[in-house]
């Protein structure tokens, strides 16, 4: 009987002391949360005009511009060039009538991304933002889904575009960051949702839509999160960057 007190007397002290030690790590957890540190892997994003973190979301504005040479600069831009010959596929180019327009972008994209209870479609205009600070577009055409098929030719020489209001976006692998600012396996930004985008390229092989799944991901250990993630990776063939729809539950883009 004796023995029996003794032990739920411990038990009771054991209980306390945990129920304790995690009243405490929650709040300091809290604390931190106050005076966050932004997780050194936002910094690539070199085109964010800033970054902040606001409660579970990270914010990061960009211009939406460009820091490669394109054909859509007005021709006195220092990074306007010309370009005429093949694009995108093989495609001639065509060039569309629109021009380059500085843009006020601000994604909010949460800060432990999670996967989604019920999946949300990707909607035309911005879903992600590239290394760059430009916007990353789906596999759709306006106004309603159209194929992208006859936006194609219309690609730069970096595979990006503008569209009606000048609003630069890339819908395939943005060629600058993975060849100049990136590599073909690196990382090149972040949907949404929060989880990031790579290239095309793992382990010496180039993906294909075949080696994902239906929102175009998989999840692995990454150079930026070795403990593993979820994450996105261009293709050349369609959809090219995302499938159908965000695997986690997508922030907030205004402009
Ligand atoms: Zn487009
Ligand atoms: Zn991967």
């Amino acid at each position: 009987m004796a023995k029996t007190i003794l032990l739920s007397k411990s038990f009771l002290a054991i209980l306390f002391f945990a129920l304790i030690s995690s009243y405490c790590e929650k709040d300091s957890s809290e604390l931190s949360s106050n005076n966050q540190d932004i997780p050194s892997v936002y910094s690539k994003i070199y085109g964010a005009k800033s970054i902040s973190i606001d409660g579970d979301y990270v914010t990061i504005k960009t211009e939406g511009m460009p820091d490669h040479k394109s054909v859509y600069y007005e021709t006195n831009h220092e990074l306007y060039e010309s370009f005429s010959g093949n694009t995108f596929e093989g495609n001639p180019f065509r060039k569309n009538p629109n021009t380059i327009v500085t843009q006020n972008l601000t994604f909010k994209i949460p800060l432990n991304p999670e996967k989604a209870a019920n999946n949300r479609a990707t909607s035309l205009g911005p879903i992600g933002v590239a290394l760059n600070g430009v916007a990353l577009y789906n596999q759709y055409a306006g106004p309603n889904n159209l194929e992208l098929t006859h936006e194609i030719n219309s690609f730069d020489q970096y595979y990006g575009h503008p569209q009606g209001v000048g609003q630069y976006h890339y819908h395939v692998e943005p060629l600058y960051l993975t060849t100049v600012k990136s590599t073909r396996a690196g990382l090149i930004g972040f949907l949404l949702d929060g989880f990031p985008v790579y290239g095309p390229e793992e382990d010496g092989k180039t993906l294909t839509s075949d080696d994902l799944d239906s929102f175009h991901g998989h999840s692995h250990p990454t150079d930026d999160f070795p403990n593993g993630i979820y994450h996105y990776h261009f293709t050349a063939d369609p959809p090219y960057l995302n499938g159908s729809g965000y695997y986690g539950n997508p922030g907030t883009i205004s402009q």
